[in-house]
């Protein structure tokens, strides 16, 4: 006999056709579907927060390094939510829970898949933003493991305003570099200083991000932390200090047009500069997950990190989030509430 507070149907958001450019809303649709008996070994999941990542516009193409949404299917986005509905022992009603979850409002699945989330009162919010894999973790792998800034160095980090950016540049910042935000508009960047405790900030849509860097760093950068691509990664480029390091965390400059990526065109000052460039994905490091969480959720709970969350309402919202995003509308990790 199944465990349940269940409803009957469940929202969801579907893949129309596939963007060429900026996803826009008219490329998803929001459709009802009437949930049939659950299964043996099902569990059903109340979603209440999915996360919107940059990567979700690398899915809809497809083909590509990510697995990719089929025309029809609900989009692949990680959400947290509680068990409405179980047909397993181990994952009795109420239990919170993380995983793929899709974009939706409930969620058939085999618990399996799914990871418990311990209920410490913390909002479950947190576990898709400042502890999530895709924003909190990757922030302090790419940091700590793969950037890894010594007292004094100087860091600059583009998208600096965003889920990532933003907590990357506070790491830094605790680990003693002199820290310069890249980001678009004066919002933006006096957010970055005045709030984040950033060292300077260059807001790329009003100013030269050259000109910018030499200004703040006249002696040139020792990394860059890059989420952007295209153009600010060639501007950075040709502000490397000697022996400084690129770290590609990301390129959203990019993603509406993976066809036709442009790559750096400043690239040989890594010969001149004796300098590095290295890329990497957050989940080739899952033995980084554990000492991540811990050193994030210490921060968190001295309020030494500031961790900003941009939550748009309903399932409804959803469709319109990548536009949203990738038009610079959010301050950190932005999410769709949906229960
Ligand atoms: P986010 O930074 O919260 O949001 C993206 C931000 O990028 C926007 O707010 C916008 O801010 C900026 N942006 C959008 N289009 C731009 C353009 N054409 N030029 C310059 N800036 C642009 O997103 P996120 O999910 O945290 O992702 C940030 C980066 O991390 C992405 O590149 C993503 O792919 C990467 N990432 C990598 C890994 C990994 O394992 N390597 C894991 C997760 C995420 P502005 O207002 O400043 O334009």
């Amino acid at each position: 006999m199944a465990q349940s507070c269940a409803t009957s149907t469940n929202q969801r958001v579907i893949l129309l056709r596939r963007p060429e450019g900026l996803a826009t809303p008219d490329h998803f649709e929001v459709q009802a579907e009437e949930l049939s008996e659950l299964e043996p070994d099902m569990v059903r999941v109340g979603v209440e927060y999915l996360s919107i990542d940059a990567g979700l516009r690398t899915k809809l193409q497809g083909e590509g390094f990510h697995s990719q949404v089929g025309v029809g299917e609900v989009l692949l986005t990680h959400g947290v939510g509680r068990i409405i509905e179980s047909n397993d022992a181990d994952w009795p009603v109420g239990q919170a829970v993380l995983g793929r979850l899709g974009a939706q409002t409930v969620t058939t699945i085999k618990p399996g898949s799914l990871a418990k989330i311990e209920d410490t009162g913390d909002p479950l919010s947190r576990h898709l933003g400042a502890l999530g894999i895709s924003t909190g973790v990757t922030a302090w792998v790419g940091v700590r493991t793969v950037a890894k800034p010594k007292a004094g160095d100087v860091f600059a980090v583009s998208a600096a305003a965003g889920a990532v950016g933003s907590l990357v540049g506070q790491i830094a910042k605790r680990d003693g570099a002199y820290v310069i935000g890249i980001a678009g508009g004066p919002e933006k960047c006096a957010y970055l200083v005045d709030t984040l405790g950033f060292d300077a900030a260059i807001d790329y849509k009003n100013e030269d991000v050259g000109e910018q860097l030499s200004e703040f760093a006249p002696q040139g950068l020792n990394i860059f932390y890059d989420n952007v691509g295209g153009d600010i990664l060639d501007a950075a480029l040709d502000n490397m200090a000697m022996r400084a390091k690129i770290v590609i965390c990301g390129a959203i400059s990019q993603y509406d047009d993976m066809s036709n990526v442009t790559g750096p065109s400043r690239y040989l000052r890594l010969a001149e500069r004796q300098s590095t460039m290295e890329g990497f994905a957050v989940f080739h490091f899952p033995e980084a997950y554990e000492q991540a969480t811990a050193d994030l959720t210490t921060w968190l709970n001295d309020g030494s990190l500031i961790a900003p969350e941009h939550v748009l309402e309903g399932i409804e919202s959803f469709p319109e989030a990548l536009q949203f995003m990738f038009s610079g509308g959010n301050i950190g990790k932005l999410m769709v509430k949906v229960s």
